[in-house]
C-alpha cells in the first residue's frame, strides 16, 4: 500500500468493532420501523428486512422502492439509539491521523448517524470528507455510480486510493476501478454476511471473489504495518 495517498473508510462495523452492539439496536429499529409502517408482525418485519438488505444492499432501499417511503423519516427513526456503547478510541485515531495523504469516511448511513459515530470514537476532526447516502439519491454501496460519484467528488486517482470495509461486496467495484481494497472483517458472530462462518471460509471468499486485496479483523495494526 506504498503509494496510497487517499484513504477511504466506511463507517459501522470498520471503524468501530462490531461486537459493541450499535449496529444491532440500529436493526431492532428498522424491524420496529416496517411494523409500524406496514403492520406486520416483529417476524413478518425481520424477514422483509433481511430480504430487502440482501436484494437492494439496504433495507431503505427495498423500502423506497417497494412502500414508496421518504428515507429521512426512516433514517431518522433507525438512528435513535444511545451511541454509548461505541468508545473513544484514541490509538486509532493517531494511527488514522498519521496516514499520509487524505481520509474519506463513505458511508450507506447519514451525515447525523456520522457525525455522532465520531464524537463518540473522538474522531471528529480527522477526516477530510465524508459522502453519506443522501448525497447518492439514497442509493447505497454497492451500486456502481455512488463510488463515481464519489470519486468525482473528491477528485481521487483510482491509483492509490484503498478503501477499508468490513461488508466485501461493497469492494467488488472500487477493486474494478483500481482501488486497493481492505476487508475489516468482525467477530463473525456479528458479521453480516451471513454466507461467512468459518476461518476457512475466509480464505475461499479472498480466493473466489477476487475482489479483496488484503484482509485484516484489526484496523488499527493493519494501518501500523503499510503506513
Ligand atoms: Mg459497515
Amino acid at each position: 500500500m506504498k503509494n496510497t495517498s487517499n484513504w477511504v473508510f466506511d463507517l459501522d462495523n470498520t471503524l468501530y468493532k462490531a461486537e459493541c452492539g450499535l449496529f444491532d439496536k440500529v436493526h431492532i429499529l428498522m424491524g420496529r420501523f416496517i411494523e409500524e409502517k406496514l403492520n406486520l408482525s416483529s417476524g413478518e418485519a425481520q424477514a422483509l428486512r433481511s430480504k430487502y438488505y440482501h436484494q437492494y444492499g439496504t433495507t431503505l432501499r427495498g423500502l423506497m422502492i417497494e412502500h414508496k417511503i421518504n428515507p429521512d423519516e426512516y433514517l431518522d427513526y433507525v438512528h435513535q439509539i444511545n451511541y454509548d456503547v461505541v468508545s473513544a478510541n484514541e490509538s486509532l485515531k493517531n494511527t488514522i491521523q498519521e496516514l499520509k495523504g487524505k481520509k474519506y469516511i463513505f458511508t450507506n448511513a447519514n451525515y447525523g448517524h456520522v457525525e455522532k459515530v465520531l464524537e463518540k470514537l473522538k474522531m471528529e476532526n480527522i477526516f477530510d470528507g465524508c459522502f453519506d447516502i443522501s448525497e447518492s439519491d439514497y442509493l447505497p454501496k454497492p451500486h456502481k455510480e455512488i463510488y463515481d460519484s464519489f470519486q468525482k467528488k473528491f477528485n481521487l486517482d483510482n491509483s492509490s486510493t484503498a478503501m477499508f470495509e468490513d461488508l466485501h461486496i461493497n469492494l467488488k467495484v472500487p477493486s474494478a476501478m483500481g482501488w486497493e481494497t481492505v476487508w475489516v472483517t468482525n467477530n463473525l458472530e456479528y458479521n453480516l454476511n451471513k454466507d461467512v462462518n468459518q476461518q476457512e471460509d475466509i480464505q475461499k471468499i479472498i480466493d473466489e471473489k477476487g475482489y479483496i486485496s488484503h484482509v485484516t479483523d484489526n484496523l488499527e495494526n493493519f494501518l501500523n504495518n503499510v503506513k
